[in-house]
């Protein structure tokens, strides 16, 4: 995993070192899974969705394949669907959006607050109309939302809050975790989010028994729990796989341990970062876990040619707000300066939880080098 012609650089992301440790674990569980020959929802499923339910401070979690279909199954078991509105903030991954015109519901894009670049409470309230039926909130980069203040908007106009927890597993705000603040949370478990599977999986956490159970009978064909061969539900596959689920169960007991990781390496880099260079802001109330190592820089071109020559990997998440993307221009309707300006501002640094204070350091002379 590194950085194409970065000699002696640093990797935007080091997944054999996020994966190191856990190898006779897997091993072991591959002849688990060699000797019952239960490939998909098998034991490890059940173990693992109890483990993370209890993680997430939840009654219920679901495994499913993946993270846009966790948000897309949220919002089908919720009834939400054609003819109806959800408020989405625009600077987020575009599989939130998928997720909305997947279930046939309209994405309505909000912006964000300025500082910590998450979901603007009072542009939510501000954009429900008759038809809104559902606000999906992204704890962006490792983040939470402010889940209180959103929670209050949706309580005063009956809507469902959603949070799309990709980004965020461990994560906390006034002590209540990503996955308990909302009617239900989508996770993902791609390769590179906080807690990562050896290949798309994902799930849906909450603490309503009842949409829990129909999120699972629409993500396994429709069927009847009671009656494999009975189909009262138009379903569709979206299932985990029993190897995931293992791979999941011995990574999670690590969570906490590599988020506190993340959280000294962000620490380093509000340390030694240039002033020109600002990390977000962070509510006081939060504890994020840093998914990504995002900074703001006006001159973020020259910064990242800058990064470029010295062989360290960085990405932009997301250089395009879904608002402004080709595929959802007919939802477009006002501009969201904050999202907006933030696009040309962004740049995500390298981030892993064992990422050493020597790779931190050459990765902030760069920065102060480029933006001498
Ligand atoms: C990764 C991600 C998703 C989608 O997850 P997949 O498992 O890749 O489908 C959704 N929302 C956000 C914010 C993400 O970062």
């Amino acid at each position: 995993m590194s950085v194409v012609g970065a000699a002696a650089g640093v990797p935007f992301l080091d997944l054999a070192a996020v994966n190191r440790g856990f190898r006779r674990e897997h091993e072991r569980a591959w002849r688990a899974l060699m000797d019952h020959g239960c490939f998909v929802g098998g034991p490890e499923v059940e173990r693992f969705e109890e483990e993370f339910a209890d993680y997430c401070g939840a009654a219920r979690c679901v495994g499913v394949a993946n993270g846009t279909d966790a948000l897309e199954l949220i919002l089908r078991a919720l009834g939400i669907g054609r003819g109806d509105e959800v408020i989405v903030q625009a600077n987020t991954f575009v599989a939130t959006v998928e997720a909305i015109c997947a279930a046939g519901a309209v994405p309505v894009f909000v912006d964000v607050l300025p500082g910590t670049l998450q979901m603007d409470p009072s542009a939510v309230a501000a954009a429900v109309t008759p038809r809104t039926a559902g606000i999906i909130a992204v704890h962006l980069y490792g983040q939470m939302a402010d889940v209180d203040a959103l929670g209050r908007v949706a309580r005063r106009h009956g809507l469902a809050l959603v949070e799309d927890a990709a980004q965020a597993h461990g994560a906390r705000l006034r002590g209540v975790r990503a996955g308990a603040a909302g009617a239900a949370a989508g996770f993902s478990f791609y390769p590179g989010k906080n807690l990562g599977a050896f290949g798309d999986a994902g799930a849906v956490v909450t603490s309503d028994a009842a949409l829990a159970d129909r999120v699972r009978r629409i993500a396994d064909h429709g069927r009847d729990p009671d009656d494999r061969r009975r189909h009262d539900l138009r379903g569709r596959n979206s299932r985990l796989d029993s190897i995931q689920a293992a791979v999941l169960s011995a990574k999670l007991r690590r969570l906490d341990e590599d988020n506190a990781g993340r959280v000294r390496a962000m620490e380093t880099y509000r340390r030694l970062l240039p002033p020109a260079c600002r990390v977000l802001d962070e509510h006081p109330d939060s504890h994020p876990v840093h998914h990504l190592a995002v900074v703001r820089s006006a001159d973020r071109d020259r910064l990242a040619a800058g990064l470029t020559a010295g062989g360290i990997g960085w990405s932009v998440h997301y250089p395009v707000p879904c608002h402004l993307q080709p595929a959802y221009a007919e939802f477009m309707r006002d501009r969201l300066p904050v999202a907006e300006e933030a696009a040309d501002e962004i740049i995500s640094l390298p981030m892993w939880p064992t990422i050493s204070d020597e790779e931190i350091v050459a990765v902030c002379e760069a920065a102060a080098e480029a933006l001498a």
